[in-house]
C-alpha cells in the first residue's frame, strides 16, 4: 500500500482524490459510518459560502460532490474502522486499526505513507446514560450499525431522534425490519423530505419517550419506555437497540500516532510532513499562520498527497501536472 489516509472527512476525500491522480495505492479508513466529518455530523443543511468556486453551496451537495471526485479512482473508504495507532518500520509505518464494532479485533496494514485527516478528532458516539448498561454491548445494544441488512425481518429501537437516528429508523424499515424510533419531544429536528420519508415508511415514531432500561437475558429482549409527560412507563419486546444521540469529538486518538500535539493538533513543515512517513492536513495539522477553513484546508490536502508522491514514488516530481492536460487520468503510470 502506497499510502493510507485516516479520516473520510472533507479533507480526507479531497486527499484521496489527489492520491488516484498521482497513481498512488490508497486506502482510507473512516471512524464514522458514514463520510464527511464535521459537515456531515454538525452542518450538512447549512449553507457554506466561502468555498473556492461555489457562492452558496450546502454541506450535503458539497460532500456529494467531493465524494464523488474521490471516487473518480479506484481508491476504498473503509467505514467504521479506527485508526488505534502508528508504528515505524523499515519501509514507512505500520497502521493499526480496529473495527467500531469489534473494538477487541486489532489489524494492521503497512504503508509507504499516512496522512492523518483526522480533523478536531474521531467522532464517538454520545453514549446512553443509563446505569448497568455497558454489559449489553455488542449484545443487543449497538452504537455503529457497519451492515445494516442484518436487521432485516427483526424489532429495532433507535433511540433518539437525531437526523442519522432519523435516516436509520427509515433505511431499516425500507431493509424489512420492524423499527421504533424513540424521541424525547414530538417534533424531530431534521429536513422536512426526511420527516416525510419517515412518515411514508412503515417505521412507528413514538414521542416523547425516553429510554429507562434494557432488559433480557444473554441478549437484550425487552426495552422499557417512559413517557417524560407521565412518568408511565411500557415495555417493548425489541432485539436490537441503536442509540443515536449524535457524537461528540475525542481527540485522545491523537496521542497514539507518535507525533508531537501543540494545542491539539499536529505540527508540520510547508510540506505537511510530520515525521518520518507521517503527514497531516486540514483541521489536524497545524503551522504558524494556519487558518482552519475549508479553502485552506483542501490546499493542505493537495500540498500533503503530491509531497507524499514525490517522497514514495521512485522519479515522480512534486508538481502532479494539469488535470485539464491529463483528461483527469493519472499522469503517472505504475
Ligand atoms: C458547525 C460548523 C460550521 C462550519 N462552517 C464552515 C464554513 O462555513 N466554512 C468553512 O470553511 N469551514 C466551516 N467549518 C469548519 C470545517 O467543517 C472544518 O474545517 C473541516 O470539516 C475540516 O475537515 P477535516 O477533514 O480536516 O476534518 P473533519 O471534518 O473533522 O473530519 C475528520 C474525520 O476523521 C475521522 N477520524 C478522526 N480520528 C480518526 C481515527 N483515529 N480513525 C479513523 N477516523 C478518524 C473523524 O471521524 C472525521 O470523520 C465549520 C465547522 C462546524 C463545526
Amino acid at each position: 500500500m502506497d499510502i493510507v489516509i485516516v479520516g473520510a472527512g472533507p479533507v480526507g476525500l479531497y486527499a484521496s482524490y489527489y492520491a488516484g491522480f498521482r497513481a498512488m495505492q490508497c486506502l482510507v479508513l473512516e471512524a464514522l459510518p458514514f463520510t464527511g466529518g464535521q459537515i456531515a455530523t454538525f452542518y450538512a443543511d447549512s449553507t457554506i459560502y466561502d468555498v473556492a468556486g461555489f457562492p452558496r453551496v450546502t454541506g450535503a451537495e458539497l460532500l456529494e460532490r467531493l465524494e464523488r471526485q474521490a471516487r473518480s479512482f479506484d481508491t476504498e473508504i473503509r467505514l467504521g474502522a479506527r485508526v488505534t495507532g502508528i508504528d515505524a518500520t523499515a519501509q514507512g509505518v505500520r497502521i493499526r486499526w480496529a473495527p467500531e464494532d469489534d473494538a477487541a479485533a486489532a489489524h494492521t496494514i503497512d504503508c509507504s505513507a499516512v496522512l492523518l485527516t483526522t480533523g478536531i478528532g474521531r467522532f464517538a458516539p454520545q453514549p446512553l446514560r443509563l446505569p448497568a448498561i455497558e454489559p449489553w454491548l455488542g449484545r443487543g445494544l449497538d452504537y455503529h450499525v457497519s451492515d445494516p441488512s442484518r436487521f432485516a425481518g427483526r424489532r429495532v429501537l433507535v433511540a433518539g431522534g437525531t437526523q442519522r437516528g432519523v435516516e436509520l429508523a427509515v433505511d431499516l424499515a425500507e431493509r424489512g425490519a420492524t423499527v421504533f424510533l424513540i424521541h424525547r419531544r414530538d417534533r424531530l429536528p431534521v429536513p422536512e423530505a426526511l420527516r416525510t420519508r419517515l412518515d411514508a415508511s412503515t417505521a412507528t415514531f413514538l414521542p416523547y419517550r425516553e429510554l429507562a432500561a434494557l432488559e433480557g437475558e444473554a441478549r437484550v429482549t425487552r426495552a422499557v419506555l417512559q413517557d417524560r409527560r407521565s412518568g408511565d412507563r411500557e415495555t417493548l419486546a425489541v432485539e436490537a437497540v441503536l442509540p443515536c444521540f449524535g457524537y461528540a469529538a475525542d481527540k485522545d486518538t491523537l496521542g497514539n500516532f507518535g507525533v508531537p500535539i501543540e494545542d491539539g493538533a499536529i505540527p508540520v513543515d510547508s510540506r505537511m510532513a510530520a515525521a518520518a512517513g507521517i503527514w497531516a492536513a486540514g483541521d489536524a495539522a497545524t503551522y504558524p499562520g494556519k487558518v482552519r477553513v475549508l479553502a485552506a484546508d483542501f490546499g493542505e490536502a493537495c500540498t500533503a498527497v503530491n509531497n507524499i508522491a514525490a517522497t514514495i514514488l521512485p522519479g515522480a516530481s512534486v508538481f502532479p501536472g494539469y488535470s485539464s492536460h491529463t483528461g483527469g487520468a493519472p499522469r503517472e503510470t505504475r
